[in-house]
């Protein structure tokens, strides 16, 4: 608003300069508001591009680091299957000695197994396309109890408990993909909690939201640092730590756990505290 003031007369074409001077002014000022909001637009791109640019950086130096760990990783297996077929080619050994070498190269040739079927499955996610699941009502109950006695044979540091209520009802779920999460949250359980010590199993039914199970599996091990917990679910993200520098890995099970989750109307999310463990809950809905 233009306010001009004079005593008396206002003539005509005082009238048509403040007018006009008017009309000036209010493009001048149109214009500013525009500068200004271009200013702040392209702080905002910047700010945006700085960002993107940085997670690039990032994503490149995680997929190197990736690629020099898969290549360590199927490497050393690969020298002993070539070391021990190569003895007992060279030197053919009595027959207790065979077979301990055989039971060797066997595992090796197990792990390099596992792996291939991890980057199949890396390969898989990144396409956008993960196998068709079959969902169906299934009881959790004995699938937590097979994987429960499997992994409790593995390791005599760790004792696991199992918290299920007599009457579970059934989930919505693929048996065979739920297998693989529970199988690989039980293993990580283990594999980062070096000192031993408790895991739990649990199942209820979630106190959140109506229809859906949730379960949960806690240890007492490492834990996970606050600033890395949202980017656990994540390929290649792995989190260092002095006590677990000897476990091997690539990183990819958490981000597969959570692909499989979801394929099935599930949801996954995780609560840790570096020193006092980790608990990963998974809901899946009622059949
Ligand atoms: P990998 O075990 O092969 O490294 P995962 O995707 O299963 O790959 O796990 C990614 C990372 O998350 C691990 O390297 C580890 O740092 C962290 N992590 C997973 N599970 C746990 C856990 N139960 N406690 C602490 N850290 C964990």
């Amino acid at each position: 608003m233009l306010a001009v003031e004079r005593r008396g007369e206002f003539p005509r074409e005082l009238r048509a300069t403040a007018e006009t001077l008017g009309l000036h002014l209010a493009l001048a000022i149109d214009n500013a508001c525009l500068a200004e909001r271009q200013r702040r637009f392209a702080d905002e791109l910047e700010g945006k591009v700085a960002a993107a640019t940085r997670r690039l950086r990032e994503l490149d130096r995680a997929k190197s680091d990736f690629v020099s760990i898969v290549s360590h990783e199927l490497r050393t297996p690969l020298t002993s299957i070539q070391g021990f077929s190569e003895l007992l080619l060279s030197r053919p050994p009595s027959a207790e000695g065979a077979r301990r070498w055989l039971e060797l190269i066997h595992r090796e040739a197990e792990r390099l197994g596992r792996i291939v079927a991890d980057l199949l499955d890396l390969s898989r996610i990144e396409r956008g396309g993960e196998r068709a699941l079959g969902p169906a009502p299934l009881a959790l109950g004995p699938l937590i109890d097979a994987n429960v006695e499997l992994l409790a044979s593995q390791s005599a540091a760790h004792t696991i408990e199992r918290d299920l209520p007599d009457a579970l009802p059934p989930v919505v779920a693929d048996h065979d993909a739920l297998d693989r999460v529970l199988k690989n949250l039980l293993a990580n359980a283990i594999k980062y909690s070096p000192g031993g010590g408790p895991v739990r199993v649990w199942a209820r039914v979630s106190a959140e939201g109506p229809g859906r199970v949730e379960r949960g599996v806690e240890d007492r091990g490492v834990g996970i640092p606050a600033a890395s917990v949202s980017r656990m679910f994540e390929k290649y993200c792995r989190v260092p730590h002095p006590d677990t520098a000897h476990v091997r890995g690539l990183g990819l099970g958490l981000a597969l756990v959570k692909s499989l989750v979801e394929a099935q109307g599930g949801r996954i999310r995780v609560e840790s505290q570096v020193g006092r463990g980790s608990r990963f809950v998974l809901s899946l809905p009622i059949a």
